[in-house]
C-alpha cells in the first residue's frame, strides 16, 4: 500500500501533506508513490472516513475501565448488527450504498458525536456524568 496523502499546505503553493494511513507529516507529492508502513493497519476506506470526519477510525469512546479487547469486539458486533438492520429494512436502496458501508458511516457518526460532546463538556468544564438540567 502507498501513502495516502492529505494536503496540509495552502493551495497554490507546493504540495505538503500528511499520510492518513501512517501519520507521517511534511510529505511531498512524490511520497504518494512510495510504500507506506501503515502501522495502524487502516484500510483505504477507514483512512478516507477519518480524514473527512476527523475522528480516528475504529476508535469510538472506550468507557473507562472497560477491557480493550472486549470493547473492540463490542464495537465490531454493533457495526455488524447495524449492517443487518439496514439490510433487513432495505435502507441501502435509498443511496445504492452497500449496507456495511452505511453501517460504518453511522457508527462513525456516533463516534464523532461522542468525541465532540466530550470536547464541548470539557471546554465548559462540565462533568460528563452530570445530569442534564
Ligand atoms: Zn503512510
Amino acid at each position: 500500500m502507498k501513502h495516502s496523502l492529505e494536503r496540509t499546505s495552502p493551495k497554490g503553493g507546493p504540495f505538503i501533506g500528511t499520510c492518513t494511513l501512517c501519520g507521517k507529516t511534511d510529505l511531498p507529492i512524490g511520497a504518494a508513490t512510495q510504500d507506506c508502513e501503515n502501522v495502524r493497519g487502516l484500510t483505504q476506506d477507514e483512512a478516507v472516513v477519518e480524514a473527512i470526519t476527523g475522528v480516528p477510525a475504529g476508535i469510538a469512546v472506550q468507557p473507562p475501565g472497560m477491557d480493550a479487547e472486549y470493547f473492540k469486539e463490542r464495537e465490531a458486533r454493533f457495526r455488524k448488527e447495524l449492517e443487518h438492520l439496514i439490510n433487513r429494512h432495505s435502507r441501502e436502496n435509498g443511496s445504492d450504498t452497500p449496507d456495511f458501508i452505511l453501517a460504518e458511516f453511522l457508527a462513525d457518526c456516533l463516534a464523532a458525536w461522542d468525541k465532540n460532546l466530550t470536547r464541548r463538556e470539557q471546554w465548559y468544564g462540565r462533568r460528563l456524568d452530570a445530569p442534564i438540567a
